[in-house]
């Protein structure tokens, strides 16, 4: 892997203070932005207004990389899943989830990612692929620009809409997912609006504090999956360490100050968490942070215990919420044909590497 730092994981504010610091203007720093994101241009020497000096200066310091894309699925419903190859051989899953059709009827020009924000997980929820080997690490801010780049390349169109709902926790990336964002959603960046990005967390209240403090107005999900700390402790070792005590004053903390509701993710695991109580106990957690719910049957992994209920057990939850007039929808996963759960494709891909079956 070369030592050089990625062009395109470079915000605004960093490649303006290295260019001041090499004798160059702020005017400068927006040419190279503006041949690097609105041009796209994939080389230094196609920088044509900049002088000489300066375009040897960047290719001192800098390079170009998109990641390769090394497997597509795709479904019955035009979503693609695909498996991205960082430079160092590691994995990472992405979703692209076209939309032809918007909420009101009319056709709709979204393309939302689903992107990855660490290769593996720590965090270990007992219902997903993706922390069944565990963190291997996080993905920079390059990577994970790379993986919206490489996936504008398939899709031969640009993303719009951007969920961080792949592999890994993202508010324990803090750092490499806050400048991601400063690119994302820059105009001398990707340009994509704020509130067409969201972050999902499952309850890591540090970073859900430090994203209260983040000023820009991202969208956020929480997965609850479990209204009790009863639940949770069984499916999501987080809440183990930060409880629906801590958790739910921080995302109290959160919508403070913002004009948004956050949304509560809830997989429907059949005997698990999908019993009238249940609905009950996501009712009071939901009127307390005037959140909406999405409700999502659980999609079988292989190798794990969890069922998805019956049609009428979630069909009669999710009535249970609407009574409550708890805005409330219930998502079937796009792309379920091709495994689009979080972190199924690359597990079965390490597996095949390694010849092993799943913990
Ligand atoms: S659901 Fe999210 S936080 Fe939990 S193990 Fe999977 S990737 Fe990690």
């Amino acid at each position: 892997m070369s030592p050089l730092t990625l062009i395109t994981a470079q915000t605004e504010e960093k490649l303006l203070a290295f260019l001041t610091e090499h004798g160059h203007t702020k005017f400068r720093a927006q040419q190279v932005l503006d041949w690097v994101w609105r041009k796209r241009v994939t080389t230094f020497d196609a920088m044509s207004n900049l002088p000489p000096a300066l375009k040897n200066l960047l290719a001192e310091h800098f390079r170009f990389h998109t990641p390769e894309i090394v497997e597509i699925h795709g479904s019955a419903d035009t979503t693609r899943k695909f498996l991205t190859k960082m430079e160092d051989g590691s994995l990472v899953e992405s979703v692209i989830i076209p939309a032809a059709v918007a909420e009101n009827g009319e056709k709709s020009e979204r393309v939302t990612l689903c992107v990855s924000s660490q290769v593996g997980c720590a965090f270990g929820c007992k219902f997903c692929a993706s922390g069944l080997l565990g963190l291997k690490r996080h993905l920079t801010t390059g990577e994970i620009i790379g993986q919206i780049l490489s996936a504008e390349t398939i899709a031969e169109k640009r993303v719009n809409n951007i969920v961080f709902m792949g592999m890994g926790e993202p508010l324990s990336n803090f750092d490499n997912l806050a400048d991601a964002l400063e690119i994302i959603t820059s105009h001398r960046g990707l340009e994509i609006g704020a509130r067409h990005i969201t972050i999902s967390t499952s309850g890591f209240v540090p970073g859900l504090k430090k994203l209260a403090a983040y000023p820009r107005q991202i969208r956020l999900a929480v997965s609850l999956h479990g209204a009790t700390d009863e639940v949770r402790d069984q499916i999501m070792p987080v809440n183990k360490k930060w409880p629906l005590s801590q958790l739910i004053p921080a995302l109290e903390e959160w919508s403070r100050g913002r004009n948004q509701m956050p949304t509560l993710e809830y997989i429907l695991i059949r005997d698990i968490n999908d019993s009238p109580k249940d609905a009950s106990h996501l009712v009071r957690i939901a009127k307390r942070l005037h959140a909406k719910v999405n409700l999502i049957p659980y999609n079988t992994v292989e190798g794990l215990p969890w069922k998805r209920p019956t049609e009428e057990r979630c069909r009669s939850f999710r009535d249970a919420v609407h009574k409550a007039r708890i805005p409330v929808t219930m998502r079937y996963e796009k792309g379920h044909d091709i495994n689009a759960a979080c972190g199924q494709l690359r597990l079965r891909k390490e597996q095949e590497k390694n010849g092993s079956t799943p913990r």
